[in-house]
């Protein structure tokens, strides 16, 4: 590059510096113009050149579904400023993409909207009149969360388990029905902050059980025999932002040190395989694994949770998007000494989720399913012993993504609680 070249490029980052300003400023990122692209690499050369992509760090690509295999399609949410290079470049390869989102920011005000329209209704007074067909702030969930205890003392109790690096309450909502330390299940929502429909299951959840419980035999043998922990907006910092300053926010909102970009991937801190492959280096990445392992308090506080409490049979980390049930590994290939039954379980948990609306779902470990990824939630938590350890990615399949429309917070949350039960039960039937 030429002296006038490499001008431009300083010039470049200093407007784009300058514009990161500007957000933090005036409040909230915009997307205009920004599209989805849906790649499908048809070769190992093709997916090698997809690779490469992520590593123009100034195209800005954000790779909703990322890399694994040829034939399997690629998202990434490309910024206006670098569509028509990035389009030129897979043009030029021969790359086969097609437009899965044309216009984000025309999706973020229809979300908006129906969430403003929801807000002129008065704030409901009891979990009865809690609209779970809607996505709502981290104030309203909490809300939510000191009602529901207030309505059910003699199950539901808040924890508070830590706080995140901005200060807020890391809050579980413990069911029991009684005993001390029973043997227990977790579930986690919305570890990654921009994945809506999974914290506005976890609330619809946390109704259901208190709601069944007494009326389902199976999920009142359960919560006879055992407790069930729950944490509903696992990201508090990274929810807010995402409200707030960027709907598209996954990490934490830690900041760097030595670096610009902030927030740490709180699925690749775990003490499992952490630094392998399958996390990034880069505290710019979308999949930055953090300075050391358990560095964000959002994971440390469940890691001393989970090890303090000492008796955790089941523990289900829940994501979106991709429709997938998957198990441990996602750092290493060699197979969890449990694979046959986690596989068993897996099967007819997706086959009773299936049976609701045909949702279909694929399911395996996470290296063979997904992707490798290391420093995971549930790698950690089954090599701590927990050996019904899985991972839901909830709806869609892509033609939303992250951004699911909130008619179909309700239908997602029942057709996951039919395989939530499948699995709860097994654990309820196979003491161990
Ligand atoms: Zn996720």
């Amino acid at each position: 590059m030429g002296p006038a070249g490499l001008t431009l490029l300083v010039m470049m980052r200093g407007l784009l510096a300058f514009a990161a300003l500007f957000v933090a400023v005036l409040g909230k990122e915009t997307f205009e113009g920004h599209q989805v692209l849906r790649i499908v690499p048809k070769d190992e050369v093709q997916l090698a050149l997809i690779k490469d992509l992520e590593d123009i760090i100034e195209f800005e690509l954000d790779f909703w579904r990322g890399v694994t295999e040829a034939a399997t399609p690629v998202d990434v949410r490309v910024p206006f400023h670098s569509l028509q290079s990035t389009k030129i470049y897979l043009e030029t390869q021969e790359i086969e993409y097609s437009i899965m989102i044309e216009d984000l920011q025309v999706m973020l005000d229809e979300e908006q909207e129906e969430m403003d329209s929801a807000a002129r209704v008065a704030e409901p007074r009891n979990t009865d009149s809690f609209d779970f067909s809607r996505y709502h702030t981290i104030n309203e969930i909490y809300s939510f969360q000191d009602m529901l205890v207030a309505e059910n003392p003699n199950m539901v109790s808040k924890i508070v388990i830590g706080r995140s690096y901005e200060g807020r309450p890391l809050n579980v909502l413990k069911f029991s029905t009684g005993g001390t330390n029973r043997p227990a299940i977790w579930i986690d929502t919305g570890i990654h902050s921009r994945e809506w429909v999974t914290q506005a299951s976890g609330t619809w959840f946390a109704k259901k059980i208190v709601t069944d419980y007494g009326r389902d035999p199976a999920l009142t043998a359960i919560l006879d025999q055992m407790d069930i922990f729950l944490e509903m907006v696992t990201n508090p910092d990274g929810y807010y932002y995402t409200h707030n300053s960027n709907r598209m926010w996954r990490k934490t909102r830690k900041p760097n040190s030595g670096s610009n970009c902030v927030g740490v991937d709180p699925n690749r801190n775990w003490n499992a395989g952490f630094g392998g492959p399958g996390a990034s280096g880069q505290p710019c990445s979308e999949t930055y694994r953090g300075p050391r392992a358990e560095s964000e308090s959002e994971v440390k506080s469940i890691v001393d949770f989970v090890k303090s409490h000492g008796n955790f049979k089941a523990f289900i980390s829940i994501h979106s998007y991709s429709q997938m049930l998957l198990y441990p590994y996602g750092y290493t290939r060699t197979p969890a000494k449990d694979q046959a039954e986690l596989h068993a379980l897996a099967k007819k948990a997706i086959s009773d989720l299936a049976s609701l609306y045909g949702t279909r779902y694929r399911y395996g470990s996470i290296i063979n399913t997904i992707y490798q990824a290391s420093g995971g939630t549930i790698d950690w938590t089954y090599n701590q012993g927990i050996k019904y350890s899985y991972t839901f990615e909830l709806r869609d399949t892509g033609r939303y993504g992250f951004i699911l429309p909130a008619n179909q917070i309700i239908p997602t949350a029942r057709e996951t609680w039919l395989a939530l039960m499948a699995i709860m039960d097994h654990t309820n039937r196979n003491p161990y």
